[in-house]
């Protein structure tokens, strides 16, 4: 499922829209510090579900839309769309090219869409956690990730291999399960105390 094309618009320093196409091989972007090479990578992370402000140098997720310079005015709207060639469908997606945007408003209003229909968040993360990928993975290794990496803790080592071996999203949908359990469980007794006043 290799990622042909990256859209920003609005996004962070990416005012204008900007198309990046991923051809075979090895793609290299250098530029200038400060010319906008982390907010690429950021972007990619946010497609794909990234909820935390923090990771992406912000305070807000608000702060991803484009907040002015001295020559533009800030805009209201960031948007980015992922697209990727899905022949071999290792992603869960029955087409052959799988685009993923995410946009957010100003206004804090924000969505997802997988080949321009909307979903939630949790579907495009469960999208990717099933093909082994997800906003923190190796595939996607930021500066200074490599000494986190080689600095962290055995327990939060091993959650790193349970991603990659793709073991992660079991583990999520298990405490989902759990969650609704302990949910139905507790109506139950809830049912029981109620069966018992009438009777
Ligand atoms: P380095 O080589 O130093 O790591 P880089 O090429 O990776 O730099 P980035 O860190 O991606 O650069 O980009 C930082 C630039 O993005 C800064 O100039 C910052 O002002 C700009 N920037 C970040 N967020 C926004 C935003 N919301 N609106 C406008 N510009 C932004």
């Amino acid at each position: 499922m290799p990622l042909t094309e990256l859209v920003l618009d609005g996004f962070k320093s990416f005012a204008e829209k900007t198309t990046i196409h991923f051809n075979d091989g090895i793609t290299g972007i250098v530029g200038p510090n400060g010319s906008g090479k982390s907010n690429i990578t950021e972007a990619i992370r946010w497609v794909m579900g990234e909820s935390s402000a923090k990771s992406l140098r912000g305070t807000n997720m608000k702060d991803v839309i484009f907040a002015g310079s001295q020559y533009r005015k800030p805009l209201n709207k960031a948007e980015v769309t992922l697209v990727f060639d899905n022949k071999d469908r290792e992603l869960a997606f029955d087409a052959d090219q799988v685009s993923i945007t995410r946009r957010i408003l100003r206004s804090g209003d924000s969505e997802f869409l997988i080949n321009n229909q909307q979903v939630r968040m949790r579907d495009v993360r469960a999208l990717f956690l099933d093909s082994g990928i997800s906003p923190n993975s190796l595939a996607i290794i930021s500066q200074g990730r490599v000494d986190q990496i080689l600095n962290s803790r055995p327990e939060q080592r091993r959650l790193i291999f349970e991603e990659a071996a793709g073991v992660l999203h079991f583990k999520q949908q298990k405490e989902e399960a759990q969650t609704q359990l302990k949910k139905t469980q507790d109506n139950l007794i809830r049912i029981n105390d109620l069966v018992k006043e009438l009777e």
